[in-house]
Protein backbone atom coordinates (compact mmCIF):
# COMPACT_ATOMS: atom_id res chain seq x y z
CA UNK A 1 0.00 0.00 0.00
CA UNK A 2 1.10 3.39 -0.68
CA UNK A 3 2.20 4.83 2.47
CA UNK A 4 0.97 8.48 4.57
CA UNK A 5 2.58 11.83 3.85
CA UNK A 6 3.62 13.64 7.09
CA UNK A 7 5.67 16.36 6.37
CA UNK A 8 4.33 19.19 7.66
CA UNK A 9 5.02 21.52 5.00
CA UNK A 10 3.29 19.20 2.30
CA UNK A 11 0.53 19.15 4.93
CA UNK A 12 -0.15 22.83 5.25
CA UNK A 13 -0.98 22.90 1.63
CA UNK A 14 -4.30 20.67 1.83
CA UNK A 15 -5.17 21.54 5.25
CA UNK A 16 -7.99 24.81 4.54
CA UNK A 17 -10.44 24.96 2.76
CA UNK A 18 -11.62 28.78 0.86
CA UNK A 19 -13.04 30.52 4.19
CA UNK A 20 -9.79 29.68 5.88
CA UNK A 21 -11.54 26.68 8.14
CA UNK A 22 -8.42 24.64 9.25
CA UNK A 23 -7.93 20.80 9.95
CA UNK A 24 -5.50 19.15 11.24
CA UNK A 25 -4.50 15.46 9.98
CA UNK A 26 -2.32 12.77 10.78
CA UNK A 27 -1.37 12.11 7.14
CA UNK A 28 -2.36 12.74 3.98
CA UNK A 29 -2.95 9.75 1.04
CA UNK A 30 -2.45 10.66 -2.16
CA UNK A 31 -4.00 7.40 -4.37
CA UNK A 32 -2.95 7.07 -8.42
CA UNK A 33 -5.60 5.22 -8.87
CA UNK A 34 -8.84 3.18 -7.69
CA UNK A 35 -7.37 0.30 -6.33
CA UNK A 36 -4.60 2.50 -4.72
CA UNK A 37 -8.01 3.81 -2.99
CA UNK A 38 -9.43 0.68 -2.14
CA UNK A 39 -6.43 -0.35 -0.48
CA UNK A 40 -5.88 2.64 1.90
CA UNK A 41 -9.61 2.37 3.15
CA UNK A 42 -9.28 -0.97 3.87
CA UNK A 43 -6.54 -0.26 5.96
CA UNK A 44 -8.07 2.85 7.35
CA UNK A 45 -11.21 0.63 8.28
CA UNK A 46 -8.88 -2.29 10.04
CA UNK A 47 -7.34 -0.32 11.74
CA UNK A 48 -10.42 2.51 12.78
CA UNK A 49 -8.18 5.59 11.52
CA UNK A 50 -10.31 8.12 10.33
CA UNK A 51 -10.31 8.95 6.65
CA UNK A 52 -11.79 12.19 4.80
CA UNK A 53 -11.88 12.66 1.10
CA UNK A 54 -10.21 15.96 -0.12
CA UNK A 55 -10.21 17.83 -3.93
CA UNK A 56 -9.71 21.05 -4.29
CA UNK A 57 -11.17 21.95 -1.05
CA UNK A 58 -13.12 24.74 -2.42
CA UNK A 59 -15.33 23.83 0.01
CA UNK A 60 -16.81 26.91 2.25
CA UNK A 61 -18.33 24.59 5.52
CA UNK A 62 -14.82 22.86 6.30
CA UNK A 63 -15.77 19.66 4.50
CA UNK A 64 -12.08 18.58 3.04
CA UNK A 65 -10.54 19.48 6.28
CA UNK A 66 -10.18 16.33 8.99
CA UNK A 67 -9.43 17.25 12.52
CA UNK A 68 -8.64 13.44 13.30
CA UNK A 69 -6.80 10.56 11.00
CA UNK A 70 -5.78 11.14 7.65
CA UNK A 71 -6.44 13.08 4.23
CA UNK A 72 -7.69 11.19 0.87
CA UNK A 73 -6.53 13.52 -1.96
CA UNK A 74 -8.33 12.77 -5.57
CA UNK A 75 -5.85 14.83 -7.33
CA UNK A 76 -4.06 11.66 -9.26
CA UNK A 77 -7.65 10.49 -10.39
CA UNK A 78 -7.90 13.11 -13.23
CA UNK A 79 -9.05 11.19 -15.84
CA UNK A 80 -11.38 11.05 -18.63
CA UNK A 81 -12.53 7.31 -18.81
CA UNK A 82 -14.67 7.63 -21.83
CA UNK A 83 -16.77 9.80 -23.80
CA UNK A 84 -19.24 8.87 -25.68
CA UNK A 85 -20.34 11.69 -27.79
CA UNK A 86 -22.91 9.92 -29.97
CA UNK A 87 -24.88 8.96 -25.96
CA UNK A 88 -24.38 12.27 -25.08
CA UNK A 89 -21.69 10.52 -21.78
CA UNK A 90 -18.77 11.14 -20.51
CA UNK A 91 -17.30 9.17 -17.75
CA UNK A 92 -14.50 10.39 -15.55
CA UNK A 93 -12.46 10.26 -12.32
CA UNK A 94 -13.55 12.17 -9.42
CA UNK A 95 -10.55 14.51 -9.00
CA UNK A 96 -10.90 16.18 -12.86
CA UNK A 97 -11.48 19.96 -12.91
CA UNK A 98 -15.20 20.56 -13.56
CA UNK A 99 -14.26 23.46 -15.70
CA UNK A 100 -11.90 21.75 -17.55
CA UNK A 101 -14.31 18.63 -18.23
CA UNK A 102 -16.82 21.34 -19.69
CA UNK A 103 -14.31 22.98 -21.67
CA UNK A 104 -13.75 19.52 -23.49
CA UNK A 105 -17.40 18.24 -23.76
CA UNK A 106 -17.70 21.79 -25.43
CA UNK A 107 -15.45 20.49 -28.33
CA UNK A 108 -17.61 17.67 -28.88
CA UNK A 109 -20.88 19.89 -28.93
CA UNK A 110 -21.88 18.99 -25.57
CA UNK A 111 -23.00 20.71 -23.11
CA UNK A 112 -23.25 19.83 -19.34
CA UNK A 113 -25.37 22.38 -17.36
CA UNK A 114 -24.88 22.19 -13.42
CA UNK A 115 -22.33 25.66 -12.79
CA UNK A 116 -21.17 26.56 -10.12
CA UNK A 117 -19.49 29.92 -9.83
CA UNK A 118 -16.25 28.07 -9.03
CA UNK A 119 -16.54 25.21 -11.51
CA UNK A 120 -12.91 26.12 -12.49
CA UNK A 121 -11.75 25.87 -8.66
CA UNK A 122 -13.11 22.09 -8.31
CA UNK A 123 -13.34 18.82 -9.08
CA UNK A 124 -16.41 16.98 -10.33
CA UNK A 125 -16.27 14.89 -7.82
CA UNK A 126 -16.24 16.86 -5.10
CA UNK A 127 -19.61 18.81 -7.56
CA UNK A 128 -21.37 15.35 -6.67
CA UNK A 129 -19.96 14.72 -3.09
CA UNK A 130 -21.78 18.60 -2.36
CA UNK A 131 -24.55 18.39 -5.09
CA UNK A 132 -23.40 21.44 -6.33
CA UNK A 133 -25.10 24.01 -8.14
CA UNK A 134 -25.13 27.32 -9.96
CA UNK A 135 -27.12 30.02 -11.76
CA UNK A 136 -28.36 27.71 -14.40
CA UNK A 137 -29.41 25.07 -11.77
CA UNK A 138 -32.90 27.69 -12.15
CA UNK A 139 -33.19 25.48 -15.48
CA UNK A 140 -31.36 22.67 -15.01
CA UNK A 141 -31.51 21.81 -11.81
CA UNK A 142 -28.42 20.33 -9.50
CA UNK A 143 -25.46 17.95 -9.93
CA UNK A 144 -28.16 15.10 -9.17
CA UNK A 145 -29.85 15.05 -11.86
CA UNK A 146 -26.73 14.54 -14.45
CA UNK A 147 -25.37 11.58 -12.47
CA UNK A 148 -26.26 8.14 -14.41
CA UNK A 149 -23.84 5.95 -12.24
CA UNK A 150 -21.01 6.23 -9.76
CA UNK A 151 -18.38 3.87 -8.39
CA UNK A 152 -17.99 4.27 -4.42
CA UNK A 153 -15.64 2.80 -2.40
CA UNK A 154 -17.60 2.21 0.93
CA UNK A 155 -16.15 2.20 4.16
CA UNK A 156 -14.92 -0.95 4.39
CA UNK A 157 -12.85 -0.53 0.97
CA UNK A 158 -15.08 -2.53 -0.96
CA UNK A 159 -16.54 -1.18 -4.25
CA UNK A 160 -20.07 -0.65 -5.15
CA UNK A 161 -21.70 0.66 -8.38
CA UNK A 162 -25.05 2.63 -8.51
CA UNK A 163 -26.92 3.30 -11.21
CA UNK A 164 -29.61 5.74 -11.59
CA UNK A 165 -32.82 4.43 -12.50
CA UNK A 166 -34.48 5.25 -15.80
CA UNK A 167 -38.41 4.99 -14.80
CA UNK A 168 -40.96 7.27 -14.60
CA UNK A 169 -42.81 6.07 -11.92
CA UNK A 170 -41.68 3.23 -8.85
CA UNK A 171 -43.42 2.40 -6.01
CA UNK A 172 -40.95 -0.20 -4.28
CA UNK A 173 -40.37 0.47 -1.04
CA UNK A 174 -39.01 3.80 0.95
CA UNK A 175 -38.29 6.70 -1.79
CA UNK A 176 -34.66 7.15 -0.65
CA UNK A 177 -33.69 3.58 -0.92
CA UNK A 178 -35.40 3.26 -4.65
CA UNK A 179 -32.27 5.14 -6.04
CA UNK A 180 -29.87 4.46 -3.40
CA UNK A 181 -27.26 6.57 -6.03
CA UNK A 182 -29.18 9.50 -4.23
CA UNK A 183 -27.46 8.58 -0.53
CA UNK A 184 -23.93 8.80 -2.02
CA UNK A 185 -24.98 12.73 -3.93
CA UNK A 186 -24.41 15.14 -1.55
CA UNK A 187 -23.00 12.65 1.27
CA UNK A 188 -20.37 15.07 1.89
CA UNK A 189 -17.59 12.06 1.94
CA UNK A 190 -19.56 10.66 4.81
CA UNK A 191 -20.48 7.70 3.13
CA UNK A 192 -17.43 6.15 0.94
CA UNK A 193 -14.82 7.60 -1.78
CA UNK A 194 -16.51 8.32 -5.24
CA UNK A 195 -13.84 6.50 -7.24
CA UNK A 196 -15.52 7.16 -10.77
CA UNK A 197 -18.65 9.23 -12.34
CA UNK A 198 -21.21 8.75 -15.35
CA UNK A 199 -22.78 11.60 -16.66
CA UNK A 200 -25.39 12.47 -18.95
CA UNK A 201 -25.02 16.00 -21.30
CA UNK A 202 -26.82 17.97 -23.25
CA UNK A 203 -26.02 19.31 -27.09
CA UNK A 204 -24.61 22.98 -26.52
CA UNK A 205 -27.73 25.14 -27.06
CA UNK A 206 -27.50 27.46 -30.08
CA UNK A 207 -27.28 30.87 -28.67
CA UNK A 208 -28.28 32.29 -25.77
CA UNK A 209 -28.95 35.92 -24.58
CA UNK A 210 -27.85 37.93 -21.00
CA UNK A 211 -28.72 41.45 -19.46
CA UNK A 212 -28.11 43.34 -16.28
CA UNK A 213 -31.14 44.57 -15.27
CA UNK A 214 -31.37 47.51 -12.55
CA UNK A 215 -33.94 48.48 -10.68
CA UNK A 216 -34.69 51.68 -7.94
CA UNK A 217 -34.88 49.85 -5.09
CA UNK A 218 -34.53 46.12 -3.08
CA UNK A 219 -38.28 45.38 -3.04
CA UNK A 220 -38.89 46.06 -7.10
CA UNK A 221 -36.00 44.05 -7.69
CA UNK A 222 -37.70 41.02 -5.69
CA UNK A 223 -40.40 41.45 -6.70
CA UNK A 224 -39.74 41.66 -10.37
CA UNK A 225 -37.47 38.67 -9.90
CA UNK A 226 -40.90 36.17 -9.03
CA UNK A 227 -42.52 38.17 -12.08
CA UNK A 228 -40.19 37.17 -14.16
CA UNK A 229 -39.92 33.45 -13.12
CA UNK A 230 -43.36 33.01 -13.70
CA UNK A 231 -44.22 35.09 -16.39
CA UNK A 232 -40.70 34.00 -18.23
CA UNK A 233 -40.69 29.75 -17.77
CA UNK A 234 -37.66 29.87 -20.50
CA UNK A 235 -35.30 31.86 -18.29
CA UNK A 236 -32.08 29.39 -17.77
CA UNK A 237 -30.64 32.04 -15.15
CA UNK A 238 -32.61 34.59 -12.30
CA UNK A 239 -29.41 36.18 -10.23
CA UNK A 240 -29.91 39.11 -7.64
CA UNK A 241 -27.14 41.55 -6.15
CA UNK A 242 -28.21 44.10 -4.05
CA UNK A 243 -26.37 47.28 -3.86
CA UNK A 244 -23.54 46.40 -1.75
CA UNK A 245 -22.32 43.74 -4.31
CA UNK A 246 -22.79 46.24 -7.21
CA UNK A 247 -20.22 48.99 -5.07
CA UNK A 248 -18.06 45.99 -4.58
CA UNK A 249 -17.99 45.00 -8.30
CA UNK A 250 -17.54 48.84 -9.24
CA UNK A 251 -14.72 48.64 -6.71
CA UNK A 252 -12.77 45.92 -6.44
CA UNK A 253 -14.15 44.59 -9.71
CA UNK A 254 -13.44 47.82 -11.73
CA UNK A 255 -16.94 47.56 -13.74
CA UNK A 256 -18.72 50.06 -15.37
CA UNK A 257 -22.34 49.75 -13.43
CA UNK A 258 -24.98 52.50 -13.50
CA UNK A 259 -25.54 54.42 -10.68
CA UNK A 260 -27.17 55.04 -8.25
CA UNK A 261 -29.26 51.62 -8.25
CA UNK A 262 -30.72 49.69 -6.01
CA UNK A 263 -30.24 46.23 -6.81
CA UNK A 264 -29.58 43.90 -10.19
CA UNK A 265 -31.14 41.48 -11.51
CA UNK A 266 -28.93 38.78 -14.27
CA UNK A 267 -30.66 36.98 -16.63
CA UNK A 268 -29.85 34.66 -18.95
CA UNK A 269 -32.39 32.86 -21.61
CA UNK A 270 -31.64 30.28 -24.47
CA UNK A 271 -32.75 31.09 -27.70
CA UNK A 272 -32.99 29.57 -31.53
CA UNK A 273 -29.76 31.03 -33.55
CA UNK A 274 -30.83 34.21 -35.61
CA UNK A 275 -33.84 35.54 -33.06
CA UNK A 276 -32.32 36.88 -30.36
CA UNK A 277 -33.41 40.50 -31.35
CA UNK A 278 -36.99 39.75 -31.21
CA UNK A 279 -36.44 37.61 -27.56
CA UNK A 280 -34.80 40.80 -26.54
CA UNK A 281 -37.28 43.23 -27.25
CA UNK A 282 -39.97 40.91 -25.34
CA UNK A 283 -37.63 41.02 -22.36
CA UNK A 284 -36.87 45.05 -21.89
CA UNK A 285 -40.70 45.24 -22.54
CA UNK A 286 -41.43 43.21 -19.54
CA UNK A 287 -38.51 44.91 -17.45
CA UNK A 288 -40.36 48.09 -18.29
CA UNK A 289 -43.59 46.77 -17.60
CA UNK A 290 -41.82 45.26 -13.57
CA UNK A 291 -40.19 48.53 -13.32
CA UNK A 292 -37.01 48.66 -13.88
CA UNK A 293 -34.49 51.57 -14.87
CA UNK A 294 -34.73 50.29 -18.31
CA UNK A 295 -32.53 52.96 -19.74
CA UNK A 296 -29.87 51.10 -17.41
CA UNK A 297 -30.05 47.67 -18.74
CA UNK A 298 -27.25 46.32 -19.99
CA UNK A 299 -27.28 43.43 -22.66
CA UNK A 300 -24.78 41.44 -23.62
CA UNK A 301 -24.05 41.86 -27.34
CA UNK A 302 -21.30 39.02 -27.92
CA UNK A 303 -20.60 35.38 -26.38
CA UNK A 304 -17.65 36.41 -25.02
CA UNK A 305 -19.26 39.31 -23.25
CA UNK A 306 -22.16 37.29 -22.11
CA UNK A 307 -19.56 34.85 -20.86
CA UNK A 308 -18.30 37.72 -18.89
CA UNK A 309 -21.38 38.96 -17.12
CA UNK A 310 -21.86 35.58 -15.73
CA UNK A 311 -18.23 35.23 -14.73
CA UNK A 312 -18.62 38.89 -13.25
CA UNK A 313 -20.64 37.26 -10.16
CA UNK A 314 -17.69 35.03 -8.99
CA UNK A 315 -15.58 38.31 -8.12
CA UNK A 316 -18.19 38.53 -5.55
CA UNK A 317 -17.62 34.97 -2.89
CA UNK A 318 -13.99 35.22 -4.42
CA UNK A 319 -13.13 38.74 -3.26
CA UNK A 320 -15.26 38.16 0.10
CA UNK A 321 -13.63 35.20 0.34
CA UNK A 322 -10.35 36.81 0.59
CA UNK A 323 -11.00 39.41 2.94
CA UNK A 324 -12.66 36.97 5.26
CA UNK A 325 -9.23 35.14 5.77
CA UNK A 326 -7.25 37.67 5.97
CA UNK A 327 -9.78 38.79 9.10
CA UNK A 328 -9.18 35.13 10.51
CA UNK A 329 -6.51 36.27 12.50
CA UNK A 330 -8.24 38.88 14.26
CA UNK A 331 -11.16 36.51 15.40
CA UNK A 332 -13.00 37.90 12.57
CA UNK A 333 -13.97 36.31 9.41
CA UNK A 334 -16.76 35.64 6.95
CA UNK A 335 -20.30 33.75 7.27
CA UNK A 336 -22.39 33.21 4.60
CA UNK A 337 -25.70 31.89 4.21
CA UNK A 338 -26.78 29.45 1.28
CA UNK A 339 -30.81 28.83 2.88
CA UNK A 340 -33.18 28.33 0.10
CA UNK A 341 -37.38 29.49 0.56
CA UNK A 342 -40.08 28.71 -1.93
CA UNK A 343 -39.37 31.51 -4.35
CA UNK A 344 -42.83 33.25 -3.90
CA UNK A 345 -41.77 34.00 -0.74
CA UNK A 346 -38.31 35.99 -1.18
CA UNK A 347 -40.06 39.55 -1.41
CA UNK A 348 -41.15 38.72 2.30
CA UNK A 349 -38.01 36.78 3.84
CA UNK A 350 -35.27 39.27 2.57
CA UNK A 351 -36.46 42.25 4.30
CA UNK A 352 -37.86 39.79 7.05
CA UNK A 353 -33.79 38.26 8.08
CA UNK A 354 -32.37 42.14 6.82
CA UNK A 355 -34.36 43.32 10.25
CA UNK A 356 -32.16 41.07 11.90
CA UNK A 357 -28.73 42.12 10.78
CA UNK A 358 -30.14 45.89 11.55
CA UNK A 359 -30.40 44.20 15.12
CA UNK A 360 -26.67 43.50 15.33
CA UNK A 361 -25.68 46.37 13.45
CA UNK A 362 -23.76 44.06 11.19
CA UNK A 363 -21.88 47.00 9.07
CA UNK A 364 -20.36 44.70 5.98
CA UNK A 365 -23.49 42.82 4.56
CA UNK A 366 -23.64 41.88 0.88
CA UNK A 367 -26.36 39.70 -0.65
CA UNK A 368 -26.45 38.28 -4.15
CA UNK A 369 -27.08 34.72 -5.38
CA UNK A 370 -29.74 32.25 -7.08
CA UNK A 371 -33.17 34.45 -6.56
CA UNK A 372 -35.12 32.61 -9.33
CA UNK A 373 -34.71 29.59 -6.80
CA UNK A 374 -35.52 31.60 -4.04
CA UNK A 375 -31.77 30.94 -2.41
CA UNK A 376 -29.75 33.52 -2.67
CA UNK A 377 -26.96 33.95 -0.16
CA UNK A 378 -25.74 36.42 2.34
CA UNK A 379 -22.27 37.13 3.18
CA UNK A 380 -21.57 38.77 6.49
CA UNK A 381 -18.06 39.87 6.91
CA UNK A 382 -16.50 40.59 10.50
CA UNK A 383 -13.56 42.54 10.86
CA UNK A 384 -13.25 40.90 14.36
CA UNK A 385 -14.17 38.42 16.70
CA UNK A 386 -17.07 40.44 18.31
CA UNK A 387 -18.62 41.61 15.34
CA UNK A 388 -18.56 37.69 13.99
CA UNK A 389 -20.10 36.47 17.24
CA UNK A 390 -22.74 39.17 16.48
CA UNK A 391 -23.07 37.43 12.91
CA UNK A 392 -23.42 33.94 14.14
CA UNK A 393 -26.26 35.60 16.05
CA UNK A 394 -27.98 36.68 12.76
CA UNK A 395 -27.14 33.45 10.87
CA UNK A 396 -29.19 31.53 13.85
CA UNK A 397 -31.78 33.54 13.61
CA UNK A 398 -32.01 33.30 10.15
CA UNK A 399 -32.17 29.58 10.20
CA UNK A 400 -34.30 28.85 12.48
CA UNK A 401 -36.89 32.02 10.60
CA UNK A 402 -36.22 30.02 7.78
CA UNK A 403 -36.86 26.26 8.91
CA UNK A 404 -40.36 27.84 10.28
CA UNK A 405 -40.95 28.98 6.55
CA UNK A 406 -40.59 25.98 5.01
CA UNK A 407 -37.34 26.51 3.39
CA UNK A 408 -33.92 24.49 3.98
CA UNK A 409 -30.58 25.44 6.03
CA UNK A 410 -28.41 24.84 2.96
CA UNK A 411 -29.52 24.53 -0.41
CA UNK A 412 -26.51 24.24 -2.09
CA UNK A 413 -23.00 24.76 -0.11
CA UNK A 414 -23.76 21.67 2.09
CA UNK A 415 -23.69 21.37 5.78
CA UNK A 416 -19.81 20.41 6.28
CA UNK A 417 -18.79 21.19 9.78
CA UNK A 418 -19.94 24.67 10.44
CA UNK A 419 -23.94 24.26 9.92
CA UNK A 420 -24.41 21.15 11.81
CA UNK A 421 -25.11 24.13 14.75
CA UNK A 422 -28.58 24.70 12.38
CA UNK A 423 -29.54 21.31 11.46
CA UNK A 424 -32.20 21.30 14.27
CA UNK A 425 -34.13 24.11 12.57
CA UNK A 426 -35.24 21.62 9.91
CA UNK A 427 -35.15 18.06 11.61
CA UNK A 428 -36.72 16.84 14.92
CA UNK A 429 -34.01 15.09 17.08
CA UNK A 430 -36.04 11.75 15.33
CA UNK A 431 -35.29 12.29 12.62
CA UNK A 432 -31.78 13.29 12.77
CA UNK A 433 -31.67 9.87 14.44
CA UNK A 434 -32.96 8.07 11.32
CA UNK A 435 -30.44 9.86 9.48
CA UNK A 436 -27.55 8.82 12.03
CA UNK A 437 -28.63 5.36 12.01
CA UNK A 438 -28.65 5.39 8.14
CA UNK A 439 -24.84 6.71 8.31
CA UNK A 440 -23.80 3.96 10.84
CA UNK A 441 -25.06 1.07 8.81
CA UNK A 442 -23.09 1.55 5.86
CA UNK A 443 -20.55 3.02 7.83
CA UNK A 444 -19.94 1.11 11.28
CA UNK A 445 -16.81 2.43 12.46
CA UNK A 446 -17.78 6.20 11.75
CA UNK A 447 -14.39 6.54 9.89
CA UNK A 448 -15.67 8.27 6.74
CA UNK A 449 -14.83 12.23 7.17
CA UNK A 450 -15.89 11.98 11.02
CA UNK A 451 -17.08 15.68 11.74
CA UNK A 452 -19.16 16.36 8.66
CA UNK A 453 -22.88 16.36 9.30
CA UNK A 454 -23.11 14.52 12.24
CA UNK A 455 -21.18 15.69 15.54
C1 LIG B 1 -15.67 31.41 -4.61
C2 LIG B 1 -16.52 30.18 -4.44
C3 LIG B 1 -17.71 30.07 -5.12
C4 LIG B 1 -18.51 28.93 -4.95
N1 LIG B 1 -19.65 28.84 -5.67
C5 LIG B 1 -20.42 27.74 -5.56
C6 LIG B 1 -21.61 27.62 -6.33
O1 LIG B 1 -21.97 28.50 -7.12
N2 LIG B 1 -22.35 26.50 -6.18
C7 LIG B 1 -21.98 25.49 -5.33
O2 LIG B 1 -22.70 24.49 -5.24
N3 LIG B 1 -20.85 25.58 -4.60
C8 LIG B 1 -20.07 26.67 -4.69
N4 LIG B 1 -18.93 26.76 -3.95
C9 LIG B 1 -18.57 25.67 -3.02
C10 LIG B 1 -17.62 24.58 -3.61
O3 LIG B 1 -16.92 25.07 -4.72
C11 LIG B 1 -18.37 23.34 -4.03
O4 LIG B 1 -18.96 22.75 -2.90
C12 LIG B 1 -17.50 22.29 -4.75
O5 LIG B 1 -18.37 21.31 -5.21
C13 LIG B 1 -16.43 21.63 -3.89
O6 LIG B 1 -15.58 20.88 -4.77
P1 LIG B 1 -14.04 20.58 -4.45
O7 LIG B 1 -13.54 19.75 -5.57
O8 LIG B 1 -13.30 21.81 -4.15
O9 LIG B 1 -14.18 19.68 -3.15
P2 LIG B 1 -13.59 19.87 -1.70
O10 LIG B 1 -13.89 21.23 -1.22
O11 LIG B 1 -12.19 19.44 -1.65
O12 LIG B 1 -14.50 18.82 -0.92
C14 LIG B 1 -15.86 19.07 -0.72
C15 LIG B 1 -16.56 17.85 -0.10
O13 LIG B 1 -16.59 16.78 -1.03
C16 LIG B 1 -16.01 15.62 -0.47
N5 LIG B 1 -15.36 14.91 -1.58
C17 LIG B 1 -14.52 15.42 -2.50
N6 LIG B 1 -14.19 14.48 -3.40
C18 LIG B 1 -14.83 13.35 -3.02
C19 LIG B 1 -14.88 12.03 -3.55
N7 LIG B 1 -14.20 11.66 -4.63
N8 LIG B 1 -15.65 11.12 -2.90
C20 LIG B 1 -16.35 11.45 -1.79
N9 LIG B 1 -16.33 12.68 -1.26
C21 LIG B 1 -15.58 13.61 -1.87
C22 LIG B 1 -15.07 16.13 0.61
O14 LIG B 1 -14.85 15.17 1.63
C23 LIG B 1 -15.87 17.30 1.14
O15 LIG B 1 -16.84 16.82 2.02
C24 LIG B 1 -18.10 27.89 -4.07
C25 LIG B 1 -16.89 28.00 -3.41
C26 LIG B 1 -16.09 29.12 -3.59
C27 LIG B 1 -14.79 29.20 -2.86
Amino acid sequence: MISAIDDPEILAGYNADALGYRGSPAGLFRPRDARDVQEIVRWCHEHRHPLTPTALRSSTTGSCVCHEGYLISTEHLQHIVDLQPERRRVIVEPGLNLGDLKRELQKHGLFLPPDPTSENECTVGGAVACNASGARSLKYGAMRRWVRRLVVVLPDGEPMEFLTRDVDKNTTGYYGFQDPIQFFIGSEGTLGIITEIELECLDLPPDYIALYAFFPDEAAALQAAVAIRDRQPAVRCLEYFDDACLELLRRDGGVALPRPTGGMLFCEQEVPAGEPDEILLEWLDLLEELGALVDDTMVGDTRARREEMKDLRHTIPATLNERGVQYRAQGGGKLSTDWAVPYRLIPEVIPHVRRFIRREKLAAVYCYGHIGNGHPHFNLLSADAAAARRAETVIHEMCRYIGGRGGTITAEHGVGKVKRPFLKYMFPPRVMHWMRSFKQAVDPHGIMAPGNIFD
